[in-house]
């Protein structure tokens, strides 16, 4: 490779960390308020920011101060990132705002560019305008690459619907249906052996056993 060096600093974010930035609304329906408000995670611009950091979207060093606006800007994309998942996986067509919203952040930014460095090519990349632009169009691309070029078809939304959990299948015969057999896996079967007993019990109830 001689004289080309990759760039100075890289940053990118895995697709599964790309996800959990969706769930840090927990998304499942039949919820009520106060679950809902509990169930938002980035409930202040520095939950948004420390978000950021901890998955290494922002340089340390710079430090973000975000303001309300940056978080209402955050969470817009947040939905509007999980349309196209959910869109995905539901197999039906996209919002139309969705999908311009989510272009309009991916434009913020150029992943590849060259550089001359002193005599010496640099594999760079060009920053968005703001380090938010930046940190959301690294998270859009995380997830619009795994459309255009890997699994799509392994996208997943919790079935559960008090959950609707984002998750990436992985599993050998990808077949997974709930974002943890722990939790929402058990709680299914629960739900389908009490369903069964009643059952029986109702058939019981009306047509008894001869003593
Ligand atoms: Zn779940």
């Amino acid at each position: 490779m001689g004289n080309i060096s990759p760039a100075e600093h890289s940053h990118g974010i895995d697709l599964e960390s790309a996800l959990d930035f969706l769930n840090t609304l927990h998304p499942g329906h039949g919820r009520t308020d106060e679950q809902h408000l509990r169930d938002e995670h980035l409930e202040s611009p520095a939950d948004a920011a420390m978000w950021f950091l901890e998955h290494e979207l922002v340089h340390p060093d710079a430090g973000i101060a975000l303001l309300d606006t940056d978080l209402a800007r955050i969470r817009r994309v947040r939905s509007a990132l999980r349309e196209i998942v959910d869109s995905v996986v539901e197999g039906r067509p996209p919002d139309a705002d969705a999908v311009h919203l989510v272009n309009a952040v991916l434009e913020q930014r150029r992943p590849t560019r060259i550089e001359l460095d002193g005599t010496a090519l640099r594999i760079g990349h060009r920053h968005a305008e703001t380090p938010v632009d930046d940190a959301l169009a690294l998270i859009a691309e995380a997830i619009i690459e795994e459309l255009a070029t890997g699994r799509p078809e392994r996208l997943r939304v919790c079935a559960n619907d008090r959950c609707r959990w984002a998750f990436f299948d992985s599993s050998p015969t990808g077949r997974r249906r709930w974002c943890d057999m722990r939790s929402c896996g058990n709680q299914a079967k629960a739900a389908r052996y009490r369903a069964r007993l009643k059952e029986a019990e109702e058939h019981e109830a009306k047509h008894p056993r001869p003593n």
